[in-house]
Parts: structure tokens; C-alpha cells; sequence
């Protein structure tokens, strides 16, 4: 099965005013459909790829042949991060999270606004193009890391629970050379729940 750009779960303005709505357009539209169309051609070589899910395949990079693991780890990365990406905003959210997440992030980070002064401070330590992440890995330790480019904290045996996008195509139309002050936004959309569903 060749992979499918999901549809916007909501209008390119439902974000506004923490993220603008020509930024989204782009985004969505011509990112992330670039990222979905390249994968689909890559793979279109080596069929038999496409019984894998894109976990599988970003989790075991070494099973994709050489001449085109490169694409494959930027393409499929592009392709599922920013799955991650639009599913996690909801118009109207924001908050903290509740429940066992919200107990794991205090007793991990000392706190909730602890947590969001580390998370920003890794999305702004990424140098050039690439994402944060809160991640869990396999035995349920949360932690924060960044990634440069599309690399992925599947292929890295971690399973993302929230990213944001440091890609200046993510930012750059609203807030410039901004990058903090678009991070300050972002709390502002995230879906918790949606953000705890992953950390089930
Ligand atoms: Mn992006």
C-alpha cells in the first residue's frame, strides 16, 4: 500500500493566531504531500517495501537497500513526523496535561513549566533544520531529545509522544527569525489527550 497524505484534520485557519493559516496551507499541502509523493516514488523501485508500516521501515533503516535508505530515512521521516505533527493540535486546547502523563512528565522534569523550559530550550539547540521531541522509550522512561533533519526517534527505538517542527518552512511566514517566540505559541494548540494516547 503506497502511503496517503492524511487529510487536515481541521481548517488551514482553525490554528490562528498561534500558527498562521498560509503557514499550514504550505505546510500541509506542499510539505508534507512533497515528503508523502517522494516516499511512495522511492519505494516504487522496491515494492515489496510497502507491506511495512512506516514505523517498521523508520525503525529498521537497515533493511532498506543502500542505494535507497538516504530517501527513504528523509522522505519516510518527513512523511511521519508530520503525521505526528497535525494530529496533536486541536483549536481550542492547550493546558497541561492530565492523568499518568502528566504524573510522568512532573516526576521526570521536576515539573510542568520545567518541562516546557527543557523542551524549548532542546528546539532551540537544534542547529539548522530538524524537530524536538518528549519521547518514551521501551521501558517507559520519558525523555527529550532533538534530531536534525527527518531522522527519527523511530529509528532510534523511541516512540515519539509530542514534536515540534524547527524547520523554518514550520515558522518562518509568521515569526521570522522567531524561533522561540513560535515555541511559546505552540503550547497554545497542543491536544494533550491526544499527546497521553500515545504514551498508552
Ligand atoms: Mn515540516
Amino acid at each position: 500500500m503506497a502511503f496517503e497524505l492524511p487529510k487536515l484534520p481541521y481548517d488551514y485557519n482553525a490554528l490562528e493566531p498561534y500558527m498562521d493559516a498560509k503557514t499550514m496551507e504550505i505546510h500541509h499541502d506542499k510539505h508534507h504531500a512533497g515528503y508523502t509523493k517522494k516516499q511512495n516514488a522511492t519505494l516504487e523501485k522496491n515494492s515489496e517495501l510497502f507491506e511495512f508500516d512506516i514505523v517498521e521501515i523508520l525503525g529498521d533503516l537497515e533493511k532498506i537497500p543502500g542505494t535507497i535508505r538516504t530517501a527513504v530515512r528523509n522522505n519516510g521521516g518527513g512523511y511521519y513526523h508530520h503525521n505526528i505533527w497535525w494530529e496533536q493540535f486541536t483549536p481550542g486546547t492547550g493546558g497541561e496535561p492530565a492523568g499518568s502523563l502528566g504524573e510522568a512528565i512532573n516526576n521526570t522534569f521536576g515539573g510542568f513549566a520545567d518541562f516546557k523550559e527543557a523542551f524549548k530550550k532542546a528546539a532551540l539547540g537544534v542547529f539548522g533544520s530538524g524537530w524536538a521531541w518528549l519521547v518514551k522509550d521501551s521501558s517507559g522512561i520519558l525523555s527529550i531529545i532533538g534530531t536534525q533533519n527527518q531522522d527519527s526517534p523511530a529509528t532510534m527505538g523511541l516512540t515519539p509522544l509530542l514534536g515540534i517542527d524547527v524547520w523554518e518552512h514550520s515558522y518562518y511566514l509568521k515569526f521570522q527569525n522567531r524561533r522561540a517566540e513560535y515555541i511559546d505559541n505552540f503550547w497554545n494548540i497542543i491536544d494533550w489527550d491526544v499527546v497521553s494516547k500515545r504514551n498508552a
